[in-house]
């Protein structure tokens, strides 16, 4: 089996779902709640695990309720929380209101992200181990930084989520072998609002970049071969919530177990469309099976 290791955010999504968002000093009176596990380094932790790899996640939750159940969800898909430190003030919360149309408003909390500033004695032993490094940034990038430099130094590929969007200096990106951001995230970074031109002009800094573009698939540029353009399967999408991590873990799983890319992001493209058609972030993750039926 595949080793994979991820490096980065857990939070506890607190979802007020109302018929409209309230205006500053207003009052509305909402629908239903829920509380549902989250932060973009514990989704690509889960869809790599469910999509068949042996997964460690290194972060930190707070000392907390929300804390318990966000390792247990983690444990849950079977990943491997040993490299997750519990640490004395809050988890990561992320408060969000959502209205009738779909449209949201987020306030994230960081929380025990927020202390994840540098790697812990044992994290380089675990990054060593994986035949994958996968990082976002939804934790200090201080310790992304340190993350990926890391796995260069025990030659471990690192695929980097640039999400939140926010300028990437070379120490990070230096150490970075894939690159994927989705559409906006490729415009943000590059002021190219066209993905093949944001994806040819980030090839200047890393040699592989891959841009997801919703339901029309995704673009995948590298230094020394023709771009490749993968159609999305064709499904009846009902909450692409976390399609993008699906995409990633699964993509993880299928470069860790050597298949040839064009392979490899098909895969990861039946594993999101899984997804899309289910509610939810990592609720809708697919197991391996489902990734395998969809695919053929
Ligand atoms: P993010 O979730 O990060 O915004 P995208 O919206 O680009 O990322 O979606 C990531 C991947 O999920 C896409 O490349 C595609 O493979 C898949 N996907 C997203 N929406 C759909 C859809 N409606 N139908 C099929 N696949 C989808």
């Amino acid at each position: 089996m595949t080793q994979i290791a991820v490096l980065g955010s857990m939070n506890m999504d607190l979802v007020a779902y109302a018929e409209k968002a309230p205006l500053l000093g207003e009052t509305v009176t909402g629908r239903a709640f829920r509380t549902i596990p989250g932060g973009k380094g514990a989704n690509q932790a889960i869809a790599a695990a469910r999509a068949g790899a042996m997964v460690s996640m290194i972060g930190a939750v707070g000392h907390d309720a929300y804390g318990a159940r966000m390792r247990e969800t983690l444990e849950h898909s079977g990943v491997d929380t040993d490299s997750l430190r519990t640490i004395e003030g809050p988890s990561g919360t992320a408060h969000i209101v959502v209205d009738d149309e779909g449209g949201n408003a987020i306030v994230v909390i960081p929380g025990a992200n927020g202390t994840v500033d540098h790697l812990a004695p044992g994290d380089e032993g675990v990054i060593a181990c994986a035949d994958m490094l996968l990082l976002q940034l939804e934790i200090p990038l201080a310790a992304v930084v340190a993350g990926a430099q890391a796995a260069r130094r025990h030659g471990v590929r690192t695929v980097l989520t640039p999400s939140p969007a926010r300028p990437l200096p070379s120490e990070l990106l230096d150490h970075i072998d894939l690159l994927v951001p989705n559409e906006r995230e490729a415009a943000t970074l590059t002021d190219r609002a066209d993905p093949r031109d944001a994806a040819a002009a980030l090839l200047d800094r890393v040699p592989q970049v891959v841009v997801t573009l919703g339901a029309a698939g995704c673009l995948y540029l590298t230094r020394d071969a023709a771009p490749l353009v993968i159609a999305a399967p064709r499904v009846a999408a009902v909450d692409s919530t976390g399609a993008g991590d699906t995409f990633v873990g699964a993509l993880a799983v299928a470069l860790a177990e050597e298949k040839p890319i064009r392979e490899a992001l098909s895969w990861a493209a039946a594993a999101a469309a899984v997804s899309v058609q289910r509610e939810g972030a990592t609720e809708s993750m697919p197991y391996r099976p489902e990734i395998e039926a969809q695919y053929t």
